[in-house]
């Protein structure tokens, strides 16, 4: 078997740089000559270019994903005394922005085959709010994990029926599809991060909120610049400084031309490793008319542990989203959450492989071998 004598990375960022080559250079030192650092002319192109990636009415750009879920929140006044609904298994900025607001998050169970939001466990949750307190139930944080998105069609019927938020925390699956429909219209709201290892990242923080909804997406835009009203300083809402800085866009505007290509260089990665990896692993599990855009490639097996310490002995990195389901965090355990099953097997079972849309097949191959040969 081949050896690679420098360490394969967990995701390539340099070779998708170097592949970029000049358009980055020329890009960044354009935002340089004009000076506008802060809502230059790129920021606009960039929302209007996502606008049409996604045939969304409207995108309003702001500091980082986690400020994008933020915004979604206070754009409908959610706060004290309110409920927000979220999955156990996810990051923590999905349950930290309702914590902030003052309002609770309920965590709630994931499905153990597609990771996400758990249907069933969602309902139970909603009833176990209306009997057992007096808080009022506002919305839904659904999180696309591993860049697959959430059952849309039974989350937006439990929005209507309820009357919740429904939100999509698309953070990692941003460039996937949920029956024909790019990510950007699932959900009333939906929240992208462009953090550098998303599938599209910039070069440091930053984010959106993709909305149909003319009212909120006004409000987003006033609460991304301190509340603004009619003038700089009319004042009409306590807002936030969330501006995506003219340099981020600039990049996230050449990056988005070989977006397409990346996505599905992702999937060709993701159906490799499947192929390969299919017998003698759980692997990762797509429903009939989803396309996932494989933020991670995340397999689950009992000994991960082991598996991890003899893959990383090969020079083989692996990464665990998330060791611990957020119900058993100490800063949120004291608040409401389901029976959480799955999140609690599945955060001592899943790890991820290297992936990224400049892997080359060589190195796919060695990480295959590697795992294939595995004595566990
Ligand atoms: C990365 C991530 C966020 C936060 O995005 P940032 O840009 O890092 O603030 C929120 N939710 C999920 C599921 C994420 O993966």
């Amino acid at each position: 078997m081949r050896k690679f004598n420098k360490n394969i990375p967990f995701i390539d960022l340099s070779a998708q740089k170097n592949r970029l080559g000049k358009k980055l250079d020329f890009a960044i030192s354009t935002v340089l000559s004009h000076g506008s650092y802060i809502m230059g002319p790129e920021v606009k192109q960039l929302e209007e270019e996502l606008k049409k990636y996604t045939n969304t009415k409207h995108v309003i750009s702001c500091a980082s994903g986690t400020d994008s879920l933020l915004l979604a929140l206070m754009s409908n006044n959610i706060g004290k005394g309110d409920v927000v609904f979220c999955p156990a298994f996810t990051f923590p900025a999905t349950a930290e922005v309702i914590s902030l607001l003052g309002a609770t998050p309920y965590f709630v169970d994931v499905d153990n085959v597609t990771f996400n939001i758990s249907i069933d466990s969602l309902k139970t949750a909603i009833l176990k709010v209306k009997e057992d307190t007096n808080l009022k139930i506002k919305g839904i944080i659904a999180v696309d994990l591993y860049g697959l998105p959430a059952n849309y069609d039974e989350l937006n019927n439990i929005a209507r029926d309820e009357n919740l938020l429904l939100i999509a925390d698309a953070a990692q699956s941003f460039g996937a599809e949920y029956f024909g429909t790019k990510v950007g219209k699932n959900a009333k709201i939906t929240c992208v991060s462009f953090f550098p290892a998303k599938p599209l990242g910039c070069y440091g923080d930053g984010g959106a909120v993709f909305t149909d909804d003319d009212k909120l997406a006004e409000k987003i835009k006033s609460l991304r610049v301190h509340g603004k009203g009619k003038s700089k300083y009319d004042i009409d809402l306590v807002g936030l400084n969330s501006r995506l800085d003219t340099l981020q866009a600039a990049i996230l505007l050449v990056k988005l031309k070989e977006f397409d290509w990346e996505v599905k260089q992702r999937n060709l990665i993701a159906n490799r490793y499947n192929f390969a990896l299919k017998e003698i692993f759980d692997t990762p599990f797509v429903p009939k008319g989803i396309k996932s855009v494989w933020a991670q490639y995340t397999l689950k097996h009992e000994n991960r542990d082991l598996i991890q310490k003899q893959l990383s002995s090969k020079g083989i990195p692996t990464m665990v989203y998330y060791p611990k389901p957020m119900h058993q965090q100490n800063a949120y355990k004291k608040y409401y959450t389901n029976p959480i099953e799955n999140s609690e097997i599945l955060s001592k079972v899943v790890f991820s492989l290297p992936m990224y849309p400049d892997m080359t097949e060589d190195i796919q191959e060695y990480i295959i071998n590697n795992l294939l040969e595995q004595n566990v």
